[in-house]
């Protein structure tokens, strides 16, 4: 088959490759659309290393073309599926406890790891979520970005009537904005970028602050009685969007940290607050199989629209422009199409 290979940092060349193992419990899919995401840009650049020759992509959707004799789901050839290419165990200790998206074998040698960027794959049922007729498979692309912002709001226990502050309006910050308003909360967004505030206030912000020019605490203060945000997640890497976000809680707020970080990143913050306020701050990592069934819902019901994020489709012969198209700050998400 083909693929869009990663054979060095900066180098992505169209290659023959061997084509997917096929198994008698495995589910050959033909990829159709594949998103770029930070993860994709990180391999890209050489900032982060798995291994080379690598096929990066990991929110993919696609078509069956075989099911395996044994595979015990209700999958047919022909249909459409969402599928979760960060795959797991469900055999060690936190896969038994319900935290699969922290799975301590999904990056171990010989696991399959990521591949959306191929024109099949071969995984197991548990990774195919098939898609609603109401969902495009562009639309299908966005389930596992989706799917990581269930899991952070679920960390956060976000609840109706609350007021939550996203920093950071990328494509992250977009979808954790419509998630964050589909559990009831409102819903403040931060970023220095007017076009991406004015794409929040769009999909239902109730305000988009630029804390370079504008005094983000104290917009939110007078937005909540005095109070502060109940909720907030971090979506941007940057030491600002962490502190700001740290400046705008309540008492007893919550903060996730959802991005990661390059470098080491200590709390810019005087542990007294903590202490004082009974703040709590967490991390969220991945998702587990229920919050991908959730995304898919979300966006195959509406209640969550991830079209206004589509900046861009590329083919394969045009990979690496669409690579670099997805780096630049004018783009929300791009997607590879085949
Ligand atoms: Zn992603
Ligand atoms: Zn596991």
């Amino acid at each position: 088959m083909k693929a869009a290979v990663l054979v060095e940092p900066r180098k992505m060349m169209i290659q023959e490759v061997e084509d997917p193992k096929m198994t008698d419990t495995r589910i050959l899919v033909k990829i159709r659309n594949c998103g770029i995401c930070t993860l994709e840009q990180r391999l890209y650049r050489g900032d982060l290393k798995i291994y080379y020759p690598l096929i990066p992509g990991h929110e993919a959707s696609g078509e069956i073309v075989e099911v395996g004799s044994k595979v015990i789901g209700d999958f047919a050839p022909g249909m459409r599926v969402a599928m979760d290419l960060v795959t797991r165990c469900g055999q060690c200790y936190y896969c038994r406890t319900g935290s699969s998206n922290l799975c301590s074998n999904r990056f171990k040698p010989g696991q399959q790891v990521l591949g959306g960027f191929g024109e099949y794959i071969a995984v197991r049922g548990m990774q195919a979520y098939p898609l609603p007729d109401s969902m495009s498979l562009q639309e299908a692309a966005f389930t596992e970005p989706v799917a990581c912002c269930i899991r952070s709001l679920k960390k956060l226990q976000v609840t109706l009537g609350e007021n939550v502050l996203i920093v950071g309006a990328g494509p992250m910050g977009l979808l954790h904005l419509q998630v964050a308003r589909a559990m009831g909360a409102r819903v403040f967004v931060s970023d220095p970028d007017a076009k991406r505030l004015a794409v929040a206030t769009q999909l239902g912000a109730v305000a988009g602050i630029d804390p370079s020019q504008e005094d983000l605490s104290g917009i939110i203060k007078s937005e909540t009685e005095g109070i502060g945000v109940d909720a907030c997640v971090v979506t941007s890497p940057a030491q600002a969007a962490l502190s700001g976000g740290l400046a705008a809680l309540a008492k007893a707020g919550r903060l996730n940290i959802y991005t990661s970080y390059l470098e080491e990143m200590p709390l810019p913050m005087d542990a007294n607050v903590l202490h004082r306020n009974e703040s709590l701050i967490t991390g969220s990592e991945g998702r587990t199989q229920t919050d991908f069934h959730q995304a898919v819902r979300l966006i195959g019901y509406g209640m969550v629209d991830v079209k206004p994020l589509i900046s861009k489709v590329v083919g394969y012969d045009s990979i690496t422009e669409g690579i670099e198209a997805a780096m630049s700050p004018e783009t929300l998400r791009v997607l590879l199409e085949q």
